[in-house]
């Protein structure tokens, strides 16, 4: 018989928050070792609840929500869809313009197909949530990485991401309140990324699934409430603010200048027509998920077990000798560096092998975000406290002699 081979297109992608490092871990628990998993933003198996009234409001729905719904949702959704839209301040938003997904991951790829050909360019952080980049390879465009600036709280560095533009530049893409580093953007830095837009013509996708989760009175601004004159796609969706990843439901929304965006609706039409619809079930509870205050907004009140367990790790990763962090300020992770220097550490992947060997810990490298150097590492600070509290013992325990004298 002859050789069944994974397609070219698969060349280069890269998803390495469940790659060969979390295989090992995989390999190592099937032995019988117990692994301490920091690697997955995935609330509900740490304990999060979802609100009890929108696991009740799924339970009433279920009957009947047998058949297929219109290809971009069901209508009760996409209007309340539509009210979060407005609310926050998203300009020319319309109900057809409003499509559900199988969690933001399927829209992303959606999105990514319908816009890029062979060689056109699409400006995506470095670090970002590495489905960006393997969407857009994927989908046959180029990702082109900018930098975001640790000593600017993890902003973009504008005068990078503006130095990379060519003449092939479709899109620029962000993430925020951003997965891996936390960061919130302020206004200032929303308008400036709009204004580089506006001078090179592209458009904006904004990745806003953490924007339910900011903490310290940080308050999310939606970079299309800026740009209405501009193409925006704006991205959101239950899995973290209601921790039902597990029920798969996202949406995004078009805004601004849709003239320009007409044969790209075109596209996303036809794709979401190809999928048929997203899971119906999951499309029924978002009226009641997006109706008003619930408990999963106390997580990240003062107090609140996210708020609280962003604080322990940060101090106690600050606290190592050779590991520096900024604070996170929303989401669940945090992207610590490390003094590479200090450790010899030329191979990030290396680098988690060994913690994982030695301490049975499991971390995501930061090449997996496609960050440039091996010297950052994420951390999924999910977990208990009491969890938390062993694992930083024994990551200080392991940086003590890591690869020293
Ligand atoms: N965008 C970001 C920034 C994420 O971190 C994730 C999941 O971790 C997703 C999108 C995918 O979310 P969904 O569960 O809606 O597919």
């Amino acid at each position: 018989m002859r050789e069944f081979k994974k397609s070219s297109k698969l060349d280069n992608v890269l998803y390495d928050v469940r790659g060969p490092v979390a295989d090992e871990a995989a390999r190592m628990e099937n032995e019988g070792l117990r692994i301490l998993k920091l690697n997955i933003g995935n609330p509900a198996p740490f304990g999060f609840r979802t609100p009890d009234e929108v696991v009740h409001d799924m339970r009433q729905q279920l009957p009947d929500c047998e058949g297929y719904s219109d290809s971009r949702g069901l209508f009760s959704a996409r209007k309340a869809i539509m009210q979060y839209a407005q609310l926050k301040h998203l300009p020319n938003v319309s109900m057809e313009h409003i499509y559900t997904g199988n969690g933001v991951s399927e829209l992303i790829q959606l999105c990514m197909n319908v816009l890029l050909n062979t060689g056109d360019e699409i400006l995506i952080p470095a670090p970002d949530y590495p489905l960006w980049t393997a969407c857009a390879t994927l989908a046959g465009g180029t990702p082109v990485h900018y930098l975001c600036d640790e000593d600017a709280e993890w902003t973009p560095d504008l005068a990078d991401m503006e130095s990379k533009i060519t003449s092939n530049t479709k899109a620029l893409v962000i993430i925020n309140p951003n997965n891996p580093t936390g960061a919130v953007y302020p206004r200032e830095v929303l308008e400036q990324i709009v204004e580089i837009a506006r001078r090179h013509q592209l458009m904006i996708f904004s990745d806003e699934i953490y924007d339910r989760l900011c903490m310290d009175g940080y308050q999310h601004i939606s970079i299309a409430s800026l740009a209405p004159d501009l193409p925006c796609v704006t991205f959101s969706g239950l899995s973290k603010s209601h921790m039902v990843a597990g029920y798969r439901i996202g949406w995004m929304i078009l805004s601004g200048n849709k003239r320009c965006m007409k044969d790209f609706i075109y596209g996303i039409n036809m794709l979401s027509n190809m999928r048929l619809c997203s899971n119906v079930p999951a499309q029924s509870i978002v009226q009641t998920a997006l109706g008003g205050y619930q408990s999963v907004e106390r997580y990240v009140e003062p107090g609140g077990r996210i708020y609280d367990q962003r604080n322990f790790v940060y101090e106690a990763l600050n606290d190592i000798d050779g590991i520096t962090a900024v604070k996170p300020k929303a989401a669940f992770y945090i992207f610590p560096k490390i003094d590479v220097k200090k450790f010899n550490i030329t191979d990030d992947e290396q680098f988690a092998l060994d913690l994982l060997h030695e301490k049975h810990i499991l971390i995501t490298r930061g090449g997996g975000f496609n960050w440039p150097k091996p010297d950052h590492f994420r951390i999924v600070y999910l977990p208990r406290m009491g969890v938390l509290r062993e694992a930083m013992t024994d990551l200080a325990d392991f940086f003590a002699h890591y690869r020293q004298g």
